[in-house]
């Protein structure tokens, strides 16, 4: 089956992870800080937190930001379960806006109507990689005292603007997992324009441990001494993976040129395809295409699905909508509440991209998807 994402690893990775492993530091050691001083710098400047996973970055960012009991975050239903999950763990209610009817983005608009006092974090979600219009997000957020978040598990190395993804909400998170734009196996970060925010989260990964002395509860205790302010979790990422993310982050360019190349190809075999809706771009806008969102109409998204499947195509359908899951729906989130995600689900159909992917792959794709359609 051909994969519908995949890690592109060369004997570069293999031996830098090596090189770590035969070291002194296997965690937490000065392969991380250079791996966050590197995330942060291609981020737009700011301070980067790694850690274990996507999900993992999104509790630390909610933690970060001060969520919890009594509190709302906005947020999008298309998307992977933990852009919201994150916030429910902590006790906030998660508050779904509609998408755009096009691009499958947060709808600032909808946003707009439902954010009140008690809104701690509109949390946006770069969909297939290209970037949310935080531009209109961020006043409306300014407007009652939120954050925004960018969930940019699809679009690191991105750009809107001419701003870098990490610099484009207050916080941003990345996913570091083998079919992400980079990969240093399971993996995550925490960007944060403040200061404070980047340090809670940083605590909230380190098990809640502080270690400076200015900020002792008990002064002069002795040099082993810290203190635990607020309950925090062992998010760490370690030297052996901050390594292999070093390595590809080397590629990460050449990794979204090869991408957008074949997004491109996909786009102009599709265009003019019955029964297939390509993709949109917003002008100003510099993606990273994480994976290409075809629709599929006339109510033949599980059809071709199946027939994709079965002729060894490894299409995925991204993503089923958040508040369907058993979890929203048992606790009272009705279907039918964000109609343009609903619909734009029940047509969605992620078509196989990643680096090594070859154009003879790529044409493979588009043959199987035209003749199944036929
Ligand atoms: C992959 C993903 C996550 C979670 O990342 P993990 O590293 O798999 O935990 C969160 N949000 C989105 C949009 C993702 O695609």
């Amino acid at each position: 089956m051909l994969p519908y994402g995949r890690q592109s690893i060369t004997e570069d990775d293999v031996q830098a992870v090596a090189e770590v492993l035969r070291g002194d530091w296997l965690t937490t050691g000065p392969t991380v800080t250079r791996f966050e001083e590197a995330i942060g710098a291609l981020a737009g400047g700011h301070r980067a937190v790694s850690c274990t996973s996507g999900t993992a970055a999104l509790h630390m960012a909610y933690a970060g930001a001060g969520v919890g009991a009594g509190d709302e975050v906005v947020t999008t239903p298309m998307t992977f379960v933990a852009t919201a999950s994150g916030a429910s763990i902590l006790g906030a209610k998660v508050v779904f806006a509609d998408t755009e009817e096009d691009t499958g983005l947060i709808d600032p608009a909808a946003v707009d109507a439902l954010v009140t006092e008690r809104t701690r974090v509109v949390a946006a979600v770069d969909y297939t990689g290209h970037p949310a219009d935080y531009a209109a997000l961020q006043p409306i957020a300014d407007r009652v005292g939120a954050l925004t978040l960018a969930d940019a598990a699809h679009s690191i190395g991105g750009s809107a603007g001419g701003r870098p993804v990490g610099d484009l909400a207050d916080i941003t998170t990345f996913s570091f997992f083998p079919t992400k734009n980079m990969t240093t196996t399971e993996g995550g970060a925490v960007v944060a324009k403040s200061d404070a925010i980047a340090q809670r989260a940083h605590e909230f990964h380190f098990i809640g441990m502080v270690r400076d002395a200015d900020r002792f509860k008990n002064p002069d205790q002795g040099a082993w001494w810290y203190e635990v302010h607020e309950a925090g979790l062992n998010y760490r990422l370690t030297d052996v993976a901050c390594a292999l993310g070093l390595s590809q982050l080397a590629r990460l360019e050449a990794f979204k040129q090869r991408r957008a190349e074949i997004w491109a190809r996909y786009n102009a075999a599709l265009a003019d395809v019955d029964g297939v809706r390509i993709p949109v771009q917003r002008d100003a806008v510099d993606p990273v295409w994480h994976f290409y969102c075809a629709r599929i109409l006339d109510g033949r998204r599980r059809e071709v699905f199946d027939k994709m499947r079965e002729r060894g195509i490894g299409v995925q359908v991204n993503y089923i909508p958040v508040y369907w899951h058993p979890v929203y729906a048992d606790a009272g989130y009705q279907r039918g509440m964000c109609p343009n995600a609903e619909a734009f689900y029940a047509e969605e159909l992620s078509l196989p991209l990643f680096p090594d992917l070859t154009d003879a792959e790529v044409d493979r794709v588009i043959e199987t998807l035209i003749d199944v359609l036929g």
